[in-house]
This record gives C-alpha cells, structure tokens and sequence, in this order.
C-alpha cells in the first residue's frame, strides 16, 4: 500500500525504508512535498505511529492521512499549500514486528512489544537517565530512527499512541517545564480543542481537557519525544488517539473526521514562529549557526540554522523577543523586539560576518556537541569521524571527565558529576586534538 502511493504520485511522493527489523519487515517512510527530488530548504515535520504495536489506530489514520494529502494537492488549496512548503515524513507503522506479531495477515495478537520483547518507547537515549535507561541495548528499531532523525533536522513531530486520549507534552523525564511550555499548551490546546469541535462530548476530554504535561501525567525515561526534543531540538509530542488500542475497524473512519483537521493544524504550526537563512555575508553560502532567545532558553530549547538551505524555524509563543545568531568564527548578531504572531510567521533573514583572523575555536567545525550550555545530565558529541577518547578538563586544567567512545562517531557524555561552571572538552580526530568550550548549567 505504501508503495502505491508512491506509483500513484511519483511527483509528489517517494516511499522509502529506514531499515529492516529482526523479523525482517521494512520501516517504511512516505516522504510528501512537491519536489520529492530535491531539498528545498523548507522545513521538516513528521509524523509516527504505532512503535507500541498493539496501539493501531494511528497507523491506519496516517495511511489514510497520506492517501488525504496526495489526493487533495491541486485541488484543496490547503493541502497544496501544505505540501509545497513542508517536507512531510510519515511513518505509519514504527513497529511492524509488534503489529504483526500473530502472522502478516492479521494484527490480532499484536503485543506493545518488538519481537525481542523491548518496548521502544523506553529504549532512547534521555536527557537525564542517560544512553540506555532500560538497561536493555538500543534495539534494530531505535538505531534506525536515531539514524534517521540524525539524517534530518526534523522541526517538528508528533509520534501516535493507543490506550487514552490526550496530547502529551515535554517533558516525561523530570519535572521541570520547558522552556516553551506556553508554545506547547497552545498547540496541543489548538489539537483538542479543534477535535472537540468535531467529535461527540467524551473523546478527548480527559486530563486537562484533553492535554497534558507528560510529567505531570507519569514520569518515563528512555522515551522519544524527550530524545527528540533533547537531542535533536525537535518539538515532538506523544499523541494517544485512543482509548481503546485495537479499536474496531468501524469506528477508524470516526477517529478520522474527530482528527484529521488537527493533524494539519499541527503540522501546519511548523511554518510559523521565526524563521528565515542564514548566510555567510561575503559569499552568499549558507551556514549552520545558532538561534538563541536570549533569557527564554533552557534545556536545549535553541535550534539550529541546517544545510544545505540555511535555514531555520523557531516556532515561539505570540510576544516579542530578543534573539542572537551566532557560529563559531563569526561576529554574531543580535535582534531586539522581535515579533510573533500566533499562526504567523515572522521573517527574519540573518547575514553573519566572519572574524578574519580568529584563533579562538578553528577547529570547531570538525565536530558538535549539544546542548551546549548543558543542563540536563548527558550532552551528545558528534564527529565528522570515528571518535577515541573524549576528556573534560576544567578551566584551571583538572581532569574532570575520561571515556572512550569505543570508535563511533556520536557519543552521549555522562556530565552530570560536573559543577556548573565553563570545561574544554578535548577529543582526537585525525590523530589531532580538537577542543571546544563547553558551558555546564
Ligand atoms: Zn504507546
């Protein structure tokens, strides 16, 4: 099915995997916009369900969101609009071995689990309890998705679930609330007010009115919407459609009309808040730098400008702000009063001026690590190669952190024994030792 849509519409759809599972059934991603060839520098935004794979109502809602999609562009104004200004993904299915774990011809005797037992959604990397808070090996799944957030740079998200009815909101892992918690009460409110209006009196309607902050709700540690928007500074949110896991096929087309115009609502969002390029003044090129609110930020709220558009979104609260664009060998720039409307997007196109003669950081390109400042107990490392040992020295030149990534590219540091304060953190690419700053809050 999924690959028919692809034949329908090769203009506007490219069906793809991410990867193979232990059972051997493919990760299948639809990726929608109105050039599939190329990256146009608009922004990402997908959607996932069912990595419970008992929980199935949002796996057939997406297949039936994509069929929506294709078949309204050119017609619907909408719809067209959306997909010629997102880069939609959407995977339908996070955990086939789970669904069809009774026999590919039926998802009676689908369980949570994958086939190796695991539940995904506790396998991620987590911004306070660290690489594996299951204590279980990332499963074939969980590296295929980190692999694939890591490949893109991912705006925003929402990832469907089964069992209740509520959006869930960061953070699940520690109670402290993010740093745009009013942008996230306004989304999720905009998702269950908009399925209230199209729905009968109870769907939705637990919680807070149908919404929740995921702490508040039940703590959880490992799981992917704190990874995504932790490590990858994507706003993802839990999504739980319905009370029932496994619901009848004759109640899917009612889920459908209670939800779909909120599916557009919110991957519509992802086109508003501040966005723009940003671009070396001299040459014109485009380049990775940060977009910081300045006294807003905290727990890896900032994003980032991305190749190869330049570009960057940050969606925000309707209010004024003060934001700083900034990249190592470059002057940066700061913008007072800058304004944002709700459903609007704000405009704001950044020319960085490169530092002539900087010995400050010139080796900073060869590789990342974020967040930075760090407030949470791990920050993730990212090399263009093979990392060996990472050190953390202090300002006065103590030792303060040893490990050893064991040869990968990206690693996730145990800061949590290190005081606030300012660090080197040093690594060897190359045979050459490389540092950068490093800010523990
Ligand atoms: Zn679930």
């Amino acid at each position: 099915m999924m690959y028919q849509f692809e034949a329908d519409f090769p203009e506007l759809c490219d069906v793809f995997s991410i990867g193979t599972t232990n059972e051997g059934r493919e990760l299948l991603v639809a990726r929608i916009t109105d050039n599939v060839s190329q990256s146009e520098g608009e922004p990402e935004f997908l959607y996932t369900s069912t990595m419970h794979g008992d929980e199935t109502t949002g796996y057939v809602l997406m297949l039936r969101y994509i069929d929506y999609l294709l078949n309204g562009y050119g017609t619907n104004a909408r719809l067209t609009n959306l997909v010629d200004e997102i880069d939609i993904y959407i995977n339908p299915l996070a955990n086939p071995d789970g669904t069809y774990h009774g026999g590919n011809s039926s998802i009676y005797g689908a369980i949570r689990f994958n086939a190796m037992g695991v539940d995904l959604n506790r396998n991620y990397p987590d911004p306070e309890d660290g690489p594996h808070p299951d204590g279980n090996a990332w499963q074939t799944e969980t590296v295929h998705f980190m692999n694939f957030a890591e490949e893109h740079n991912f705006v925003m998200s929402a990832n469907m679930h089964g069992g209740t009815e509520v959006c869930n909101y960061p953070w699940d892992t520690w109670s402290t609330l993010a740093a745009d918690n009013n942008w996230w009460v306004y989304v999720c409110r905009e998702y269950a007010d908009t399925v209230h209006a199209n729905a009968p009196g109870g769907y939705m309607t637990g919680y807070n009115n149908g919404i929740t902050n995921g702490y508040q709700w039940y703590s959880i540690a490992g799981g992917r919407q704190d990874y995504m928007n932790y490590f990858h500074q994507c706003r993802e949110f839990t999504l739980e459609i319905s009370d029932v896991k496994l619901i009848p096929a004759s109640q899917l087309p009612a889920h459908w009309n209670y939800n779909y115009r909120s599916f557009l609502n919110y991957m519509e969002q992802c086109l508003f808040g501040v966005r723009g390029k940003i671009t070396d003044s001299a040459s014109g090129d485009a380049i990775t730098a940060e977009v910081f609110v300045l006294n807003h930020e905290s727990d890896s709220s900032w994003v980032y400008s991305s190749l190869p558009g330049g570009n960057y979104h940050r969606l925000l609260f309707e209010s004024f702000y003060s934001i700083r664009y900034s990249k190592s060998g470059y002057y940066s720039q700061t913008f007072d009063n800058v304004i944002v409307h709700d459903r609007e997007a704000t405009v704001q196109d950044v020319e960085l001026v490169k530092i002539m003669f900087d010995i400050d950081e010139p080796l900073a390109e060869t590789f990342s690590i974020y967040p930075n400042p760090v407030s949470g107990n791990y920050l993730k490392l990212k090399a263009n190669q093979s990392v060996g040992d990472i050190t953390i020295y202090s300002m006065n030149g103590e030792l303060c952190h040893k490990s050893n990534t064991g040869g990968t590219n990206t690693a996730f540091v145990d800061v949590s024994k290190l005081n606030a304060g300012t660090y080197i953190i040093k690594i060897v690419l190359d045979g050459k030792l490389v540092q950068q700053k490093m800010i523990r809050h």
